[in-house]
């Protein structure tokens, strides 16, 4: 499993709003969706593409079509956050959803929800959840999309622990991370620390 660190200034400026605890909710949502992007950008970077005829106003030339079929799917509910991110860079991209719950005492996930799209198997899915954290959330909706057929998965994040990509890297070492932000562990109640809080109720204004 590969690491990919997300070094963009402009992720990085997110960053330090993302994490004030003062920056309200309608700036964090903004933001979140900008680093999406940055993020989304870079987990497409390598994507294949073919070429094809274009006509522009002075002469025909050729130019190059991305060639992958693309699957967004987003963890209920702070994935949300990222979905249009990635549609923005590719709009054609099919959408899914999978709602997992995490127990407060615990932080153990379980799935209540998932609603993907068909044929899986030779898409580009770029899973979406902004804080791998234990990696339990992240490892289930794997598991939800293998069984569901998908092949090729990468995970895009906002804020990743160590203790997560570990875990994800043992229980699934086919799928790559994507993150502008490596913390440094989870505090005893399973947060990342310095983190940036719980992300969902700092997205809708539910602390
Ligand atoms: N989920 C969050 O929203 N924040 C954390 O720090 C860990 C999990």
């Amino acid at each position: 499993m590969a690491l990919h660190l997300v070094s963009h200034p402009v992720a990085q400026d997110a960053l330090v709003l993302l994490r004030d605890t003062s920056t309200p909710a309608a700036l964090f949502r903004h933001l979140a969706h900008r680093v999406g992007v940055l993020v989304a950008a870079e987990a497409t970077r390598d994507l294949p593409t073919t070429p094809v005829p274009v006509d522009t106003p002075l002469e025909r030339t050729t130019g190059q079509q991305l060639a992958t079929d693309i699957v967004v799917v987003a963890v209920l509910r702070a994935g949300l956050s990222l979905v249009d991110s990635v549609l923005e860079l590719v709009p054609n991209a099919r959408v899914g959803h999978v709602g997992l719950k995490r127990d407060e005492a615990t932080a153990v996930a379980t799935k209540y929800s998932s609603h993907l799209p068909p044929s899986l198997s030779d898409s580009l899915v770029l899973l979406v959840d902004p804080m791998l954290a234990t990696g339990g959330s992240a490892i289930m909706a794997v598991d939800v999309l293998k069984e569901a057929g998908a092949t090729r998965i990468r995970l895009l994040c906002v804020v990743a622990a160590p203790e997560g990509v570990a875990a994800l890297a043992a229980a699934h070492p086919d799928v790559d991370v994507y993150t502008p932000a490596l913390d440094r562990a989870l505090n005893a109640n399973k947060y990342i620390m310095p983190g940036l809080g719980d992300f969902g109720d700092r997205l809708y204004g539910t602390i």
